[in-house]
């Protein structure tokens, strides 16, 4: 991961920006976990930042963590979310 994501992840920030605007604005963390996004508030989040973070969670299974195209999660010996070309690079060894 995590170029493919990183539209999500900008969304999730523009969000976060303009709500908060002249506030303190949330902290957060991400990580990858099992072919998913998974994003972490630290403090100062409220319910709509606990359900937009979801959406982005949700939307990162359908979303290559490599390239940003459509994609699945594929089983390899650790699940990744990947698109079709993406997969095929990654079984001839590419990353
Ligand atoms: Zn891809």
């Amino acid at each position: 991961m995590v170029d493919g994501w990183t539209p999500i992840l900008t969304t999730l920030k523009e969000y976060l920006a303009k709500k908060y605007k002249g506030k303190v604005v949330p902290t957060h963390s991400y990580k990858e976990k099992w072919g998913e996004l998974v994003i972490d508030f630290r403090s100062g989040f409220d319910g709509e930042d606990m359900a937009v973070a979801d959406f982005c969670e949700e939307l990162s299974t359908k979303v290559c963590d490599t390239c940003g195209r459509p994609g699945e999660p594929r089983d390899l010996p650790w699940i990744r979310t990947l698109c079709d070309e993406c997969l095929e690079n990654h079984k001839k060894g590419n990353k």
